[in-house]
């Protein structure tokens, strides 16, 4: 855990957070402030600052973290198939986009229109 880390004090339970999924390694919640009809946010635990930091061994679980996205879009209410489907966003940095400093890929979905924040910046 990482102090003064506010996605750290949510996977520890400090600070309130809407959940629709946990595990050991990984936590998913609802975004505070969608930009989307379902807006979920999927974290890992552990701190981790964004893709910046990563090794080639973290590839492991962040290939768990992707191949986890579909069902947890669908337990949120997106369509499946064509018709339906789900956008994925993860930024990194100040230049990407980042306001929170520990890595979260952002689940957006749902009919559209969606906000016009969501095309670019999740
Ligand atoms: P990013 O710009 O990629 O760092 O995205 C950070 C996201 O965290 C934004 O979409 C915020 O709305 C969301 N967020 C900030 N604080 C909270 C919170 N306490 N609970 C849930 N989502 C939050
Ligand atoms: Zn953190």
């Amino acid at each position: 855990m990482s102090e003064n880390c506010l996605f750290c004090k949510i996977a520890a339970g400090a600070i309130p957070a809407k959940k629709l999924f946990e595990d050991d390694d990984f936590l998913a919640f609802h975004d505070i402030n969608p930009a989307a009809p379902v807006h979920i946010l999927l974290i890992p635990k552990k701190h981790v600052q964004s893709l910046q930091t990563i090794s080639p061994e973290d590839s492991v679980w962040l290939g768990k973290m992707l191949a986890m996205a579909p069902a947890l879009a669908a337990q949120a209410g997106c369509r499946p198939g064509p018709e339906g489907g789900f956008r994925v966003v993860l930024n990194n940095g100040l230049d990407g986009g980042q306001e929170i400093n520990h890595l979260h890929m952002h689940i957006l979905g749902g009919p559209r229109p969606w906000a016009d924040r969501a095309a670019v910046a999740a």
